[in-house]
């Protein structure tokens, strides 16, 4: 079968992989569709954990063609969805509940041969039913809302809120959606690709600035008068995280979402976050959240009709990712077997 095989930094080809025999608890699947995101980027330029040689991609859906002798969820012709991050169970962590930050985590697509290609195996243990109604397409999408799902429950957003967005990408006009659904009286979405503030204003941003041209500080002090109560850094670089830290009111919450580039580092003045009380937390990929990123998605809770997708075969992974880091698209997948 085929697959997106990542080789070492900046190698990544398409390649003939053989698949060995399933264990009990695993199961074939044939891949309908897999998501394209920035970690894939970041593992391509081998800027992100990752063990080479692996199969690409953690944002799949398939049908299930064989199962282990031991799997009793699933039967051959379910279409399923796949939670890539698989937690021991053993660790100090996973015993506390906190799977995300297992000791010995694994997730397909990054450790482990993942979507990005005709066929994978997995462990049963890791697939959820797609509802009938739930078209694959929108499969692709459940990854990144369980993400996001989990970044709103760090946000502890309010009823009447106001909740700034730095990055209106897949992942920020997801995060703008819920967190209008958590509560938000009011959105701001600072972007600085014009069709994004678009689509963002489409999707409900009270407000959109472009970093470009607008002045963001004065911008979200006339709104609010006193900064936001709680800032998304949804953009993965340095300027937007040291910003975050501005744009918050005192005692407010500033949520590290977007991948930094590792080993980079930003100035933060102890004194100014004690004596302003802030919080900073991260959101770390998603615990528990999975079927709860469905049930949003199947009850209509996130719109994706605003959604760009973007179609590429498998052999043009290549096209995929360069159209991604272009940000030309809103969302890139592979359908792999067309
Ligand atoms: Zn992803
Ligand atoms: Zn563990």
């Amino acid at each position: 079968m085929k697959a997106a095989l990542f080789e070492a930094a900046h190698r990544l080809r398409v390649a003939q992989r053989s698949l060995r025999s399933l264990l009990p608890d695993e199961v074939l699947l044939r891949i309908q569709a897999c998501g394209v995101c920035g970690t894939d980027i970041h593992i391509v330029e081998g800027s992100s954990r990752s063990t080479p040689p692996v199969v690409l991609g953690h944002e799949f859906v398939g049908v299930v063609e064989d199962i282990g002798s031991s799997v009793k969820n699933v039967t051959p012709g379910d279409v399923v969805a796949i939670d890539p991050n698989i937690s021991c169970g053993a660790c100090f962590y996973c015993r506390r509940g906190l799977v995300h930050l297992c000791e010995h985590l694994k997730a397909y697509g990054v450790d482990l041969d993942g979507g990005m290609a005709e066929q994978c195996i997995v462990k049963a243990s890791q697939l959820y039913h797609l509802p009938a109604e739930l078209p694959w397409e929108v499969g692709t999408f459940i990854e990144p809302v369980s993400c996001c799902v989990h970044g709103i429950d760090r946000a502890s957003i309010r009823l009447g809120d106001t909740v700034v967005l730095l990055g209106a990408g897949t992942i920020g006009l997801i995060l703008l959606q819920l967190a209008r659904s958590a509560g938000a009286a009011r959105v701001i979405v600072v972007e600085p690709r014009e069709h994004k503030r678009i689509k963002a204003q489409e999707l409900g941003a009270s407000r959109v600035l472009d970093p470009t041209t607008d002045r963001i500080s004065e911008a979200v002090k006339d709104v609010t008068g006193v900064g936001a109560d709680v800032v998304f850094e949804c953009a993965g670089t340095l300027e937007t995280a040291q910003q975050s830290l501005r744009l918050v009111r005192r005692g407010g919450t500033v949520v590290f979402f977007g991948v930094c580039p590792r080993g980079r580092t930003i100035d933060v003045e102890p004194n100014f976050v004690f004596s302003n009380e802030l919080a900073i937390v991260g959101s770390y990929i998603n615990p528990h959240t999975f079927a709860r990123a469905i049930n949003l998605l199947h009850q209509g809770k996130i719109r994706l009709d605003k959604f760009f997708v973007e179609r590429f075969p498998l052999d043009a992974v290549h096209e995929a990712l360069a159209s991604l880091r272009v940000g030309n698209t809103v969302k890139t997948v592979i359908v792999p077997n067309e």
